[in-house]
């Protein structure tokens, strides 16, 4: 083998393949990550930070099935269909309404399930194995609301996921406000979800993974991959544009949204897309003249039912999230959308300055049945796949990094490893 070549290359260097990384390296392999770019600019870079292990059903549920009509026709709503993408989209749409059907939701319930048990335990203790432990604030999320409306759905959730082992409380108004005083006057109540948390910020919990791997003994890379080959000897060929294949024992996929030509070059076809999601933040005002006790508005994240966003206070401040697009990997983002999040963030935090925000595209990486591929590849010995982790990368890169090694180093997964196994689009 050349100098750059390695025993196992993860190829991308989001949450996922950090993740990954890290995990194999641990276990004794000499890790090569690669990435196109800086580790952790893609998706990885500008997420909620939610630890979301409150989301028990995938999001292909026959309850979104109903609101998506709704939602289609309300320029303002958070799921959004850009016009030039509607034809691509369509045959991933129709898988998404198959997999909502009662059986298949009841089932992507059971598997999300068996991610959610240990998601946040298994996110721990790699924060804790890369140093970044700090990162993690197991101190729950607040879902609150504005009207009766919002307060009837939002305990209706509850109440729907309470029998799958999700603990939740009701607040009033009086309570929502000691816990996030920054919030509206409006805000009239919320839904407490202790089992859950955030980080200080997504990107340095990847950096921090990526450090913990080179102490590690890991290397780091920047190649494009361009398509994956299986020589007959047995040995990975990663495939660049401008430069001589990289070789390998085994090969981990761990590239997002941009998996599916990558998997297409081995001969498996996956329904991949990507849900388009924005932020903004907003830099906690310093100085003379800033909001006093700016940090103080909320202390852990915040989601609004009626405005469908999410805030977390980070250390790079204050980040809304929000929108589900169906725009691709290629068109540009939309203005409107950010201008919506600017307007939910002056609303529900009124001394917030959102004209001073950052703002971010990112490409969640989604499978109709939303639930990740996370496998080795059945035709492909020391071929694994670890991708399609749509809007919860974050809280399960620990256990699918996990579950990775355990598959790599062929120790059996502590979980019936089929619902995440990519021939279920066969
Ligand atoms: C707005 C928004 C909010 C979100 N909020 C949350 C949240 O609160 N909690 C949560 O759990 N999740 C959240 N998510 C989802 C989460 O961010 C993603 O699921 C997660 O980041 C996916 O990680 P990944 O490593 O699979 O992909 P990515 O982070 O996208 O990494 C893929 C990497 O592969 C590289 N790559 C791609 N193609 C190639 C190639 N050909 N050659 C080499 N490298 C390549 C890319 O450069 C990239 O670095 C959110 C996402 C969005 C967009």
């Amino acid at each position: 083998m050349r100098d750059a070549d390695a025993q196992t290359i993860v190829l991308g260097a989001g949450l996922v393949g950090a993740a990954c990384a890290l995990r194999l390296a641990e276990a004794g392999r000499d890790v090569l990550l690669l990435d196109a770019q800086v580790p952790g600019q893609a998706a990885s870079f500008g997420n909620a930070g939610h630890i979301a292990t409150e989301q028990v059903f995938p999001l292909a549920s026959p309850q979104v099935i109903r609101a998506s009509w709704r939602y289609l026709l309300d320029a303002d709503s958070p799921l959004r269909i850009r016009a030039a993408y509607l034809l691509p989209i369509l045959p991933w749409l129709a898988r998404f309404v198959w997999a909502a059907r009662p059986a298949g939701f009841a089932r992507g319930i059971q598997a999300l399930m068996a991610l959610q048990a240990t998601s946040l335990a298994d996110l721990h203790d790699l924060l804790a194995h890369a140093g970044v432990a700090g990162q993690l604030h197991a101190d729950g999320y607040l879902r609150v609301w504005e009207t009766p409306g919002g307060a009837r759905d939002a305990q209706a959730q509850a109440a729907q996921v309470r029998p799958f082992g999700v603990n939740s409380a009701v607040w009033d108004a009086d309570a929502v406000r000691r816990a996030a005083p920054g919030l509206a006057s409006g805000v009239a109540g919320g839904v407490f979800y202790p089992d859950t948390g955030h980080v200080d910020d997504p990107h340095a919990v990847c950096a921090g993974l990526v450090a913990a791997l080179v102490r590690a003994g890991g290397r780091v890379q920047q190649a494009r991959a361009v398509a994956l080959q299986q020589d007959g000897g047995g040995s990975v060929l990663v495939r660049q544009e401008n430069s001589p294949p990289l070789r390998c024992r085994e090969l981990v996929l761990c590239t997002g949204a941009w998996s599916r030509p990558l998997v297409a070059s081995l001969g498996y076809r996956v329904p991949l897309d990507t849900e388009r999601g924005y932020h903004i933040t907003m830099p906690w005002p310093a100085g003379e003249g800033a909001a006093p006790g700016a940090r103080d508005w909320l202390d852990r994240p915040v989601a609004s039912v009626e405005r469908n966003v999410i805030m977390t206070p980070m250390s790079v401040g204050l980040r809304m999230t929000g929108t589900v697009e169906f725009g691709g990997l290629l068109l540009a983002p939309d203005a409107h959308r950010l201008a919506l999040l600017r307007r939910a963030m002056r609303a529900l935090v009124p001394a917030s300055q959102p004209d001073t925000a950052s703002t971010w595209m990112g490409f969640r990486p989604s499978l109709p049945d939303h639930l990740p591929v996370v496998c080795a590849a059945p035709r492909h010995p020391g071929v694994f796949f670890a991708f399609g982790h749509q809007h919860l990368g974050l809280t399960l890169c620990g256990v699918t990094a996990r579950l990775v090694a355990d598959l790599v180093c062929r120790r059996k997964p502590s979980l019936d490893m089929a619902p995440f196994h990519v021939d279920r689009f066969a």
